[in-house]
């Protein structure tokens, strides 16, 4: 069985959440979707150039703490402002260099990519002690590699919704019924593609998201509402990305979602801050 830990949340508050922000720029369109256009590339630009100084904006007026999980690639592309946030008190997170699918790598050619990220991320004087994978994917080498580079946390898997817990080693063998192993040291600080703008809002070929902010922030609501009323030392991941979550439509709402959860006992906070209290 999995391993669960809670949260220790600060008096008088019921959730911990992080809203998190993937600065991907350019690195998706070149890696995950594989289709760098000056078109698709000029969407990660917006991220950059409009979304993270709207996003910096919005958490410094509510003096909130959160965590942007940068590829190298970014912060090679964008190091005064990757500073920018650094300067702004916000966590960095490993994640990737060029956005590349570790689960389509070898172990030799997924540590080459992440040491690359870390070297990236050790250019703006940047020690992370987490990782998130680029497109929530991960190979079975991946939490032996997070290990074995020190790092403390994940956050890229779905085994559960509210509670962090240590993610088990995974072979694939269909012969031998439960594929998972002993558990890992990491704490994974769990996510889902429910709270991922992303694929709720984005358009990409045939995969259209595109939907009103107001279905992506009625079932956001829902997710943190359940969880304070139901849940007991918890806490709740979105994943967001500044070309996404900037544009005017989404800022907004993204902006009452902060209102929501502030009112109602969230503590809206970065990841390693909400690791450093995980009691297992
Ligand atoms: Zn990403």
């Amino acid at each position: 069985m999995q391993k669960t830990g809670r949260v220790k949340l600060p008096e008088g508050k019921k959730v911990a959440v992080n809203i998190g922000f993937d600065f991907d720029a350019f690195s998706v369109w070149m890696e995950t979707f594989k289709q760098p256009s000056q078109a698709n590339m000029s969407r990660g630009e917006y991220g950059a150039e409009v979304g993270v100084p709207r996003v910096l904006k919005l958490l410094n007026k509510y003096g909130i703490e959160s965590s942007f999980c940068i590829p190298g690639h970014t912060a090679d592309s964008y190091p005064e402002l990757c500073k920018e946030i650094i300067n702004q008190g916000h966590e960095v997170v490993h994640h990737g260099y060029v956005h590349e699918d570790p689960s389509s790598m070898t172990m030799e050619e997924e540590e080459r990519a992440f040491i690359k990220g870390l070297e990236a991320l050790g250019r703006l004087d940047v020690r992370p002690i987490g990782y998130r994978s680029p497109g929530f994917d991960v190979s079975e080498n991946t939490l032996s590699l997070l290990e074995k580079h020190g790092m403390k946390y994940d956050s890229s898997l779905m085994g559960n919704d509210y509670y962090p817990y240590r993610p088990r080693f995974c072979n694939v063998n269909y012969d031998k019924g439960n594929v998972y192993g002993e558990a890992s040291s990491i704490v994974e600080m769990p996510v889902t593609w429910y709270l991922d703008d992303f694929p709720h809002s984005e358009f990409i070929g045939t995969r259209t998201g595109m939907k009103p902010q107001s279905q992506i922030y009625e079932i956001w609501k829902a997710y943190f509402d359940y969880a304070a009323e139901n849940i007991d030392g918890g806490m709740m991941v979105v994943t967001t990305h500044p070309q996404v979550i900037a544009r005017p439509h989404n800022i907004v709402m993204l902006e009452k979602f902060i209102r929501h959860i502030l009112d109602n006992g969230g503590w809206l906070t970065s990841l390693r801050k909400i690791y450093d209290t995980i009691i297992f």
